[in-house]
C-alpha cells in the first residue's frame, strides 16, 4: 500500500553542467524501472533546481529542495519559500537533516515551523531523525529519535499519511561508510512506526513512509529494503553517481 521512495540529496554538490551531465546519463537509464511501486526523487541544491525541473518534467521522476522556511515570503535573508518551491515543480522537502541540526544549530522548534509551513503549502516535508554515536552508545537512540520526531511533527494535527514521510538517518552513518544494519534500521523504524501509531492512529501510522539513510549503497540495499518498516532510503553520496543511484532505484 505504501509507495516506496527513492530519495537522492545533493546536498552541496553539482553545477550546472554537472546537472547536465548527471541527467543525460540517468535518464537514460529510467525506462529501466518500474514506477508502478515506487517513486524517485532527486533534491539538488537550489541553484539548479530550476535547471533540475527542466530535464525531469516529463519523467516519472520528483524533485526535492532541501531546506525551507515556513514564510510565504517576507525578511528572511538567505531562505527560500514554500512558494517559490511549488512555483519551481517541487514536491518534496527535507527537513531536520542532521547537518542542518549539527552543522547550523537548528533546534526542534525550529524544525517543527519548518514542517508545519511546508505541510501548510501543500509540500511533502521528509522530517529527519537519528542519534550520534554518543547517543546510541549510551543508549539513548530511542529516547533521541523520540524527542526529534514528536516535537517535530508537534505543530501538525491533522495530518494524512502521505503527505509526510520521516527518514531515520543515524548521524554516525551519515558520509561514514559504516550503515546501520537491517536489524538496527528495523528496531528504530518499527519504533517510529508504534510512536506515530500513538500520536495519531493506527491507519495513519501504516501510510506513513519511513525512510532508512546513512551510507546506502547499491550493495547493501537490496537487506535493507527487506525489512517491513523500511519503505525506502535517503542517499546523499551514491546519490551523486547516476550509475549508482540508477542501481539503488532500481532494485527489485
Ligand atoms: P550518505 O548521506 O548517503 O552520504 O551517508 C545520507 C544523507 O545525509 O541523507
Amino acid at each position: 500500500m505504501r509507495k516506496y521512495l527513492f530519495a537522492g540529496n545533493w546536498k552541496m554538490n553539482k553545477t550546472l553542467k554537472e546537472t547536465e551531465e548527471y541527467f543525460n546519463k540517468f535518464l537514460k537509464r529510467l525506462s529501466e524501472i518500474d514506477f508502478s511501486d515506487r517513486e524517485i526523487m532527486i533534491a539538488p541544491p537550489f541553484t539548479v533546481l530550476a535547471y533540475s525541473k527542466n530535464f525531469i518534467k516529463n519523467t516519472p521522476l520528483k524533485l526535492g529542495a532541501q531546506n525551507s522556511c515556513w514564510e510565504e515570503k517576507g525578511a528572511f535573508t538567505g531562505e527560500i519559500s514554500p512558494v517559490m518551491l511549488k512555483e519551481l515543480g517541487v514536491e518534496y522537502v527535507i527537513l531536520g537533516h542532521s547537518e542542518r541540526r549539527h552543522i547550523f544549530g537548528e533546534s526542534n522548534e525550529l524544525i517543527a515551523k519548518r514542517v508545519e509551513g511546508v505541510y501548510k503549502f501543500e509540500l511533502i516535508p521528509i522530517l529527519c531523525v537519528g542519534e550520534t554515536l554518543e547517543e546510541r552508545n549510551k543508549g539513548k537512540t530511542l529516547e533521541v529519535v523520540e524527542k526529534q520526531l514528536l516535537e517535530g511533527l508537534s505543530n501538525i494535527k491533522d495530518i494524512k499519511g502521505d503527505k509526510i514521510v520521516i527518514a531515520y538517518e543515524p548521524v554516525w552513518a551519515i558520509g561514514t561508510g559504516i550503515n546501520a544494519t537491517p536489524e538496527e534500521a528495523e528496531e528504530v523504524h518499527s519504533f517510529i512506526r508504534e510512536r506515530l501509531k500513538n500520536l495519531y492512529s493506527k491507519e495513519i501510522s501504516t501510510q506513513i513512509r519511513i525512510l532508512y539513510g546513512g551510507s546506502v549503497t547499491p550493495d547493501n540495499i537490496q537487506d535493507l529494503m527487506k525489512k517491513p518498516n523500511i519503505d525506502g532510503v535517503l542517499v546523499g553520496g551514491a546519490s551523486l553517481d547516476p550509475e549508482k543511484f540508477f542501481k539503488i532505484c532500481n532494485i527489485k
